[in-house]
């Protein structure tokens, strides 16, 4: 039930926006200069907007230096892609750096190692006191020159330790923003999938149950072409907070598509999983929406659920398209509702060969 033809024209009027900027200005059309105007005309970051306004009110051109600067402060440092490459490149330097000092100091072990094989042969030649002090003295300066090395090597091991450890730091921020929806801070689909997968594995080796929750939102288009976009954004983050307090930590909610969610529901089964999709129906229903900016009421939203459990024979997929199914049976059934598999209304709209899988 994913919204294409509403997500078609609601980013295709962005994108016009920013196409026109660029036209307006006679700015090159690269993919750089196009995101700096896109995220402009989403307004979703506020300073980027500010920047730009405040630039064109005092020149009244960007210039390409402008816009590259622009995107290397606003767009390039929430880059996944740039920031990937940033910490590749320095731990690729971190080994570098190590690799070398390894090298110097197995260059200093193997010169004192020669440097105590020649003394212990001068020293079976040597017979007078001079000639025994110049072996010991040189013994002693080939001794501190060594230890000297290591401490050295020492000290860049250390350093090189803390980078490393601030690196996988950054990198498991990078991870975990890779996986994350930035506007719900849910989970994303990447990581449903992986998560819906490895909760069928689990569940199968445990024998245990496993349920799934679909939402959608009911007649959002309609609530985006009322209030815009932006104000629909918010409540999307609504609904988001209200599958997240109404789940537990094993539970996997996800953004799963445009203003769909998902909930994975390990060790569940489906008379449990209907209860959670239908506390977070009421909870989306008892918000009285307001928009912050004018305090202009805006009514309350619903979300319709469809909530499925594992049966032998299902797939991740038969799962989700059971799910799917069931969630499609609510909107047919009225929407503001949760159906299940065993629902007649289920059965009765045609989901019958989905649960005969079983
Ligand atoms: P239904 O009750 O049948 O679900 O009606 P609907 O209007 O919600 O229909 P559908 O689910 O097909 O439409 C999805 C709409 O959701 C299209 C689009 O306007 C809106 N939408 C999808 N993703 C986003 C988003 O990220 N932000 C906002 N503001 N709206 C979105
Ligand atoms: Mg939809
Ligand atoms: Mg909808």
């Amino acid at each position: 039930m994913t919204g294409h033809t509403g997500e078609h024209e609601r980013t295709m009027a962005f994108a016009d926006i920013a196409l026109g900027q660029i036209r307006a200005l006679r700015q090159p059309a690269t993919p750089r200069n196009f995101e700096v105007w896109y995220t402009y005309a989403t307004g979703y970051k506020p300073s980027l907007n500010q920047r730009i306004n405040d630039t064109l009110k005092q020149n009244g051109a960007l210039s390409d230096k402008d816009l590259e600067e622009i995107y290397e402060a606003y767009l390039a440092p929430t880059r996944l892609s740039d920031r990937i490459d940033s910490v590749g490149s320095k731990v690729m330097g971190e080994i570098e750096q190590v690799m070398a000092m390894i090298d110097a100091a197995a260059g200093t072990a193997t010169s004192f190692s020669e440097n105590v094989a020649s003394a212990t042969e001068k020293l079976g030649q040597s017979k007078d006191r001079d000639g025994l002090r110049m072996i010991v003295e040189s013994l002693v300066q080939s001794a501190k020159e060594m230890e000297e090395s290591n401490a050295k090597l020492e000290a860049r091991l250390s350093a090189s330790k803390q980078e490393i450890t601030e690196l996988q730091i950054n990198l498991e921020a990078v991870r975990s923003e890779s996986l994350t929806d930035p506007l719900t801070q849910l989970a994303n689909r990447k990581y449903f999938d992986d998560a819906l997968a490895a909760a069928i594995e689990e569940a199968r080796a445990k024998n245990e149950a496993l349920s799934l929750v679909m939402s959608d939102i009911d007649h959002f288009k309609a609530f985006n072409d009322n209030y815009g976009h932006l104000t629909g954004d918010q409540v999307l983050r609504l609904v988001a907070q209200a599958v997240k307090q109404n789940v537990k930590g094993q539970d996997t909610a996800a953004r799963y598509g445009g203003e769909e969610f998902a909930i994975v529901l390990p060790n569940t089964v489906l008379r449990s999983a209907i209860t959670v999709a239908d506390h977070i129906r009421r909870a989306v229903m008892t918000k009285e929406l307001m928009k912050r900016s004018t305090g202009e009421h805006l009514g309350r939203v619903t979300i319709s659920l469809g909530v499925a459990t594992l049966h032998k024979g299902d797939t991740a997929q038969s799962l989700i398209e059971r799910t799917d199914a069931c969630l499609y049976a609510a909107k047919r059934h009225g929407r503001n509702r949760v159906i299940c598999e065993t629902d007649p209304e289920f059965s009765a709209g045609g989901g019958v060969a989905a649960a005969q899988v079983a």
